[in-house]
């Protein structure tokens, strides 16, 4: 397959062996969750990578001297109701600081095209680094919608993270927003005819949260 431009597969064993465990269908919901939680942590090691750092001073038991801190406040998670909310904790596990935005869409179950319901994001967007947090990148119509609703609302830098990605949404997301950078744990084969990532995992908002 040909490399995307815009998609970074974070393959570090630890990911890979977490998301074998997730896709199987015996895994409980207790450990789904929690592998989410986990990979997402991982995940976020490489989204932050590039994060500004501000120089601050501070005392030593010896001196004073200075140091490099990430200018935390100035992230924002945007969890992509409902599956994306399974990764918040993982990221604020790394950045406690980071503030939390919810868009909430559904697919609209006929067209598949995304639905906007839920809107709300911290203030002063342009002045803020963006992550989208869902962790099924199927056709890319929901991703795509969030980042233009972040993006009318003033948000410059934007990138994504998600856990399963198809071909499909990450050419989509070239097509529609080529600069938002993609991170994901797993590029997989295809969609399938209803929409859903093959091999994948299935639905993520049902295994999340039990509603199947
Ligand atoms: N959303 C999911 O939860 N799973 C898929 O396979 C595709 C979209």
């Amino acid at each position: 397959m040909r490399p995307f431009p815009n998609l970074t597969v974070v393959e570090h064993p630890l990911i890979q062996h977490k998301v074998a465990l997730l896709r199987r269908t015996d895994t409980s919901k207790k450990l789904f969750r929690e592998l989410v939680e986990e990979i997402t942590l991982l995940l976020g090691y490489e989204v932050t990578r590039d994060l500004p750092l501000e120089v601050v001073q501070l005392d030593t038991p010896l001196e004073t001297t200075h140091g490099m801190v990430v200018s935390g406040k100035k992230l924002s998670l945007i969890p992509v109701l409902r599956a994306g909310l399974g990764m918040v904790e993982g990221m604020l596990k790394l950045v406690p600081s980071a503030r939390v935005g919810h868009v909430g869409l559904y697919r609209e179950h006929d067209s598949l095209k995304p639905v906007s319901y839920y809107f709300r994001i911290p203030d002063a967007p342009e002045l803020r680094d963006f992550v989208i947090l869902d962790p099924m990148l199927a056709t890319g119509g929901s991703a795509a919608m969030a980042v233009s609703s972040l993006k009318t609302h003033g948000a410059e830098r934007i990138r994504l993270m998600c856990i399963v990605a198809a071909p499909e949404g990450v050419q989509h997301m070239l097509e529609q927003h080529p600069d938002v950078h993609i991170f994901t744990a797993a590029l997989d084969r295809e969609l399938n005819d209803r929409g859903y990532i093959l091999p994948g995992l299935g639905d993520a908002g049902d295994r999340l949260f039990g509603t199947r």
